[in-house]
Formats: C-alpha cells, structure tokens, sequence
C-alpha cells in the first residue's frame, strides 16, 4: 500500500495595499524593508486582484509565528 500524501499548498496571504517592488521581489524585508543578503523565505502572497503569487521574505525582524500581537 502506497499511498502518499501531497503536500498542502501553503496559504496565500492577499494584500490590497500598494507594495514596494523590492518587497514583492524578495530583495528587502517584508516586515521592516531593509535590504540584506540574509533574507529568508516568509511565505507567499498576492495583490489583491492579481493572479501572480510572489514569495516575500524577511531578515528575521520578525518571528515567524506570531503567537502574540
Ligand atoms: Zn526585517
């Protein structure tokens, strides 16, 4: 029996604001814009009413769950 799980999509954070294109690109922190090579994967997200997911990352500024607001 081999039956295999896929693995489920990440989510896809939609943002309805005006976005830097470093941002978008992932070449500055999504959370705090600053420009470093040690930027790390933080997920992905859409413009609203676009259909291109982008991958945005982070300089570590920033848990990645934030449990408390
Ligand atoms: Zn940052």
């Amino acid at each position: 029996m081999s039956s295999t799980l896929e693995p489920q999509a990440p989510p896809v954070l939609v943002v309805g604001e005006q976005v830097s294109f470093a941002r978008l690109h992932g070449r500055a922190c999504w959370d705090c814009d600053a420009v470093s090579s040690l930027l790390t994967a933080a997920g992905l997200i859409r413009l609203q009413g676009g259909a291109r997911v982008w991958e945005i990352r982070t300089c570590g500024c920033r848990p990645k769950t934030a449990s408390t607001q």
